[in-house]
């Protein structure tokens, strides 16, 4: 198969740190000469590409898990494309793949860092949504580190979030009796409850998280899957009920932050409620990746879980999508056709 390789392609670099908010200006749209790929290597066309929130903390100078994208080069991230030059054993021109190179049109890839998906069993986007570290994250954080059992409760914030939305969707389909849902507007509320199969939900906007949780959770929950922290976290330690579990899998109504937030008021309840708080990264699970794809790979087949994405097209738009995520514009994975 031979298909028009350009000569040059765009891609987006961090042209500054932004300091709280971050701004279209800390992006640079650029264009650069597309490289062919050396001996073991791909070159991808992209098609597909995710913002995800923990870019906003890559974008900042300072070490966390993982290292700070430097300024002046391409930003990298979850995509996916097709194969359309190969020097790798394994890879032929027309093959799909996923891979951490996005944020750019075209991608030399090593092959031992593509992964090759089948578009007959699922869209190509589902692979950076429900199968892809969105999913797996849901599935790590209430399965393993949340320690999920059929009869809890189950609360979530970020509900109508990519990883939110699947949590709530997994507890279901695992047996959860109740499971509550917070997220930041009236049609995200109504979108948990109609459509995913959340049994209540609120908006935090509406009034404190505590009296809303306590309204829609009126036994107590069992296990809160935090994605925000701050009055989530706190309003979750006074309503879990003895034995419960929390697992922390993010905190973006701080990422943006310019001072310390403050921690829950209520951390002794830790103590006397005998609660367990699990931070974890999804990529230290991978031995749980087989379960993963074989469970929720069903889930999907069978039409039981809905892979959620609002898709913004057009590469030159990426800054915009991810920006716009930090604001709550989506519903499911945020995701840009490039
Ligand atoms: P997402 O939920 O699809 O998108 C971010 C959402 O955060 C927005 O849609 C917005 O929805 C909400 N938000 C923004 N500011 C907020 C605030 N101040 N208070 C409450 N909600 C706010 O993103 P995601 O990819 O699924 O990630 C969700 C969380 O999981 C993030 O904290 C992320 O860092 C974390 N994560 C962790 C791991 C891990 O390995 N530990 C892996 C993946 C993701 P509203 O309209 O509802 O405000």
């Amino acid at each position: 198969m031979s298909t028009h390789v350009p000569e040059r392609a765009t891609e987006i670099r961090l042209a500054s740190r932004p300091s709280g908010w971050p701004v279209e200006e800390n992006f640079a749209i650029a264009e650069a000469p597309v490289e062919r790929p050396g001996p073991g290597q791909i070159l991808v066309r992209n098609e597909i590409m995710s913002v995800d929130p923990y870019m906003r903390g890559r974008m900042n100078a300072g070490a966390s898990y993982v290292p700070p994208f430097p300024v002046g080069e391409t930003l990298t991230g979850a995509a996916a494309g097709e194969v359309v030059v190969s020097e790798a054993p394994g890879f032929e021109p027309g093959q799909k793949v996923v891979h951490s190179l996005g944020w750019r049109e075209y991608a030399v890839v090593d092959a031992a860092a593509a992964t090759a998906v089948s578009t007959t069993d699922a869209p190509l986007a589902a692979y950076l949504g429900v199968l892809g570290g969105t999913g797996f994250s849901a599935y790590v954080g209430l399965f393993e580190h949340a320690d999920f059992r059929p009869r809890d409760t189950v609360f979530v914030s970020g509900a109508a979030g990519a990883v939110g939305s699947l949590v709530g969707q997994m507890a279901k389909l695992r047996g959860a009796p109740r499971v509550v849902g917070s997220a930041g507007s009236a049609e995200k509320v109504r979108y948990l409850v109609d459509t995913l199969g959340f049994d209540a939900a609120f908006n935090y906007r509406d009034g404190p998280v505590a009296e809303q949780l306590a309204a829609a959770a009126p036994d107590g929950i069992d296990v809160y899957f935090d994605n925000v922290g701050g009055d989530h976290l706190e309003a979750a330690i006074g309503a879990l009920n003895v034995g419960g579990r929390i697992a922390a899998c993010g905190a973006i109504g701080q990422y943006n932050a310019t001072e310390p937030p403050p921690g829950p008021h209520n951390m002794f309840l830790m103590v006397t409620k005998r609660l367990r708080l699990q931070g974890f990264i999804v990529s230290d699970s991978a031995e749980l990746r087989p379960d993963f794809v074989r469970e929720v790979g069903a889930w999907l087949r069978d039409g039981r879980i809905r892979d959620l994405q609002t898709t913004v097209d057009g590469l030159r738009n990426a800054p915009s999508a991810f920006l716009g995520m930090l604001r709550g514009e989506n519903i499911g994975k945020m995701l840009v056709t490039v």
